[in-house]
């Protein structure tokens, strides 16, 4: 495991992300009933955007550094603010200093009766991020394989929530293991939300899982992404990133094509940046 989410944090991927993630979780909180979330590839919760990994990689600047309230039009504002507000407080440039986890929003966002599970299987990352969880009782952190974690905890006692899959890409066959922990755990979960991240790289690998997630039968699923850089897909490097979304929340995809157009003009490296919604089943 050589994947470190610190060069990372706070890049185009992760505002995408963790802007859709933040409105899914909004969406489960509306209803008093308590939800679970399950984070399968948790990271260390909170990110130092001035420290040595962020800055040798530079590219939250292009990320998170893109998106300030100013910059954002009046009717996609009211969406972006609670992400914003996860984010935090800014310097006198205008930047945030720290940025975020996945479970950082979780948190952020969950009522007291909302249970959440972190799985992360570097040993110093699970260590951190159960240092920084504190006393929340709420939470718990578990050093465990995302997929194993995966059958372990589904199904949850709550009958809503959501499951985030976020593995880093780095071994071959990422895309099978997220397919087989999918259908299975949708299985024995048919009313979860699962949101699974994935890199646009290889247009193939992409269309592939497309296609075997509309073979698998599962009814309702969005496939949405972003792309901000078209020449890269030519050499093979990231051109941008995606989700699948199993029984997204009503009223999502409203809020996803205000959200992405917005996205993909301030986001975009190499002109124009573009954006999709997409259903591969249902709707
Ligand atoms: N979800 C996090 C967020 O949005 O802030 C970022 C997660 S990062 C893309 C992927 C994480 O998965 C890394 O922290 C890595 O150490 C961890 N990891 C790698 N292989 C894993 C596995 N098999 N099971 C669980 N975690 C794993």
């Amino acid at each position: 495991m050589n994947y470190r989410h610190a060069f990372h944090a706070g890049n185009f991927a992760d505002v995408f992300k963790h802007i859709l993630l933040t409105r899914i979780l909004l969406h489960l909180g509306r209803k008093a009933t308590p939800f679970r979330y399950i984070d399968t590839h948790a990271g260390v919760g909170l990110y130092n955007l001035q420290g040595d990994e962020a800055r040798r990689s530079g590219e939250w600047p292009r990320g998170i550094g893109r998106i300030t309230p100013g910059n954002v039009p009046a009717d996609v504002l009211p969406l972006i603010e609670p992400y914003l507000d996860l984010v935090g407080p800014r310097d006198g440039t205008g930047c945030p200093t720290l940025y975020p986890g996945s479970p950082s929003i979780a948190l952020g966002i969950a009522r007291p009766q909302d249970r959440l599970i972190f799985c992360e299987l570097h040993p110093t990352d699970a260590a951190s991020l159960r240092k920084g969880l504190g006393r929340a009782n709420r939470a718990k952190v578990v050093e465990i394989d995302g997929y194993v974690a995966l059958n372990a905890y589904v199904p949850p006692q709550e009958r809503r929530g959501l499951v985030l899959i976020d593995p880093p890409f780095e071994e071959r066959g990422e895309f099978e293991a997220m397919l087989d922990g999918l259908v299975a755990a949708h299985r024995k979960w048919p009313t979860g939300i699962y949101a699974l991240w994935y890199p646009l790289k290889d247009r193939t690998a992409v269309s592939r899982f497309a296609n075997q997630l509309i073979a698998s039968g599962i009814p309702r699923i969005a496939q949405v992404e972003l792309v901000i850089d078209w020449t890269a897909l030519d050499v093979g490097k990231l051109a941008g990133c995606g989700m699948i979304l199993v029984n997204p929340p009503f009223g999502l995809e409203d809020e996803a094509r205000l959200l992405l157009p917005y996205l993909a003009k301030t986001l975009t490296q190499s002109e124009p940046g573009s954006w999709q919604w997409r259903w591969l089943a249902g709707e």
